[in-house]
């Protein structure tokens, strides 16, 4: 089924322990990803639902697989762990891409492993499908994350607060190496094991830092800024990853581990849903500055390979947190331009951008709603589907009419304008008070409004009347305060 090449378990022992998935009673396939599974280049000649429900649940290890849990470490709200590991999930082995791309396949709900300690190596159906359906919607956005090939409900129940169905879900990602991942190694005092961590990653993510003067630096430097990118991104479509640990931030520079994410509704720059999250540590402003902190931890493992004179290291480590700040901010003034729909840059962009944020935070506007009506009033539209997300009016017929001599600047026609905003100014988002409602439904057995979902989700950019309900912020009723992690 796989044309496995596994560069991860030739790496030596003390990265990876053996991983074995346990026994399901009735695994069922949910959903699988055909469209992925192409671009993977599987071969599915012959696999029925049964097979795949089978293969993805963990009870057939196709050929070629070599099933391991990752050894890494991490901060979890700033406390370093120094072994955490895949307690609940398994790498099965590497595929190329037809496009030529490495990709890991990694079973996540599998059972127990080397690395599980009290935990029980089980996912919860929920939690599955909050990841399914959030990378798709990721994808479809155009954010880098990692993918979901399948889902499948594995008949087994899992203890939780009460007792709920299991299932397994299989992840492909560029890779599964964290921040952690060399966090390991350097409370190890392992150097060994870093430069051998190290030249994995540029071989397999940044190749281009090989031509340089000093390779680790500039992979050090490639992965701060893929993450300060990632993270401008994140901010631009209202996402709240919730549990920004430094195990969960990926070398790759892709979003990861998606436990209780969340998007916002009305714009607050210090949301917060995770019920673990309780001081507000990665609340949506603080993401950038919690991205630095970590790339700050990578660092720091990386000191010796950096330099000899631990000095000098040290300068060239604080160069590239500082490059940090500056990427992130440049990608994020891009990012709301673009929202905006102003093109080049002016001296009072970021001040035009930031007085409509805190106009939005006043008025609690639901905060995609808003960049989308805004990309209708840029072609003429009236006003008022605009002004009505907002809990009163006032600054708003200011701030519009500074907005529209900013348009004026740029020279462009209107309804040009309107389609460069629409096409990234998401109409749809994985509103959270849907996403449990698929949960809800599919507890009970029922998938289809999970699918409808997923599939809804595929086109963000697009206003079909058909999905029109998926696009109403949550009522009172409906509202989601508090997420959990599986
Ligand atoms: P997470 O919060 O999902 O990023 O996980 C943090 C750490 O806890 C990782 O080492 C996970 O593998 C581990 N972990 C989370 N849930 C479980 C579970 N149910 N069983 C075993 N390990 C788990
Ligand atoms: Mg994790
Ligand atoms: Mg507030």
């Amino acid at each position: 089924m796989f044309a496995f090449d596994n560069s991860y378990a030739r790496l030596p022992q003390v990265f990876h322990r053996p991983a074995k998935p346990a026994a399901a009673r009735a695994p069922q396939l949910i959903r699988f990803n055909h469209r992925l599974a192409e671009t993977l280049g599987l071969d599915l000649a012959g696999a029925d639902e049964a097979r795949l429900a089978q293969v993805f649940s963990g009870q057939v290890i196709p050929v070629g697989a070599e099933p391991l849990a990752q050894a890494y470490a991490g901060h979890q709200f700033g406390h370093f762990n120094p072994q955490l590991g895949d307690g609940r999930a398994l790498l099965l082995g590497e595929v190329v891409s037809s496009g030529g791309q490495r990709f890991d396949i990694q079973l996540k709900g599998s059972g127990p492993t080397a690395f599980s300690r009290r935990g029980d190596g089980m996912a919860a159906l929920g939690p599955v499908l909050r990841e399914y359906i959030v990378s798709e919607a990721f994808a479809a956005l155009g954010v880098p994350a990692t993918r979901a090939l399948a889902a499948v409900a594995t008949g087994e129940q899992v203890v939780r607060e009460t007792l709920l169905p299991g299932a397994v879900f299989t992840r492909v990602a560029a890779s599964h190496i964290r921040v952690g991942t060399f966090q390991f190694f350097a409370a190890q005092g392992d150097e060994a094991a870093i430069r051998t961590l190290a030249d994995h990653v540029i071989d397999r993510h940044y190749p281009e830092a090989r031509a340089a003067e000093n390779p680790y630096l500039a992979m050090l430097s490639l992965v701060s800024e893929r993450q300060a990118k990632l993270i401008a991104r994140w901010l631009s479509i209202g996402f709240i990853h919730g549990v920004m640990n430094t195990d969960n931030m990926a070398i790759s520079g892709e979003t990861i581990d998606f436990g209780p994410c969340a998007f916002l509704d009305e714009y607050d720059p210090r949301k917060v849903f995770s019920s673990i999250d309780q001081r507000g540590r990665y609340a949506y402003a603080n993401q950038p500055g919690i991205g630095q902190w970590n790339i700050a931890r990578l660092a720091e493992c990386l000191l010796p390979l950096l330099d000899a004179d631990e000095e000098k290291a040290t300068d060239a480590a604080n160069a590239v947190l500082k490059d940090f700040g500056d990427v992130f901010q440049a990608a994020w003034l891009q990012a709301f331009r673009d929202k905006l729909g102003i093109a080049g840059e002016a001296e009072g962009d970021r001040t035009l951008i930031s007085d409509l944020l805190e106009l939005m935070h006043k008025g609690e506007a639901d905060f995609t709603l808003a960049f989308r009506a805004l990309s209708k009033v840029a072609d003429g539209a009236g006003e008022a589907p605009f002004t009505a997300l907002f809990a009163g009016r006032e600054g708003l017929d200011d701030w519009l009419s500074r907005w529209r001599a900013r348009l004026a600047e740029g020279g462009r026609q209107s309804a040009a304008i309107q389609a460069a905003m629409e096409a990234v100014n998401p109409a749809l988002i994985p509103r959270n008070h849907r996403i449990e409602e698929a949960i809800a439904a599919a507890v009970y057995g029922d998938y289809s409004f999970f699918h409808r979902l997923v599939d809804a989700l595929a086109a963000p950019y697009v206003e079909d009347p058909e999905t029109a309900y998926l696009r109403v912020p949550p009522t009172p009723e409906e509202r989601v305060t508090r997420t959990f992690c599986g």
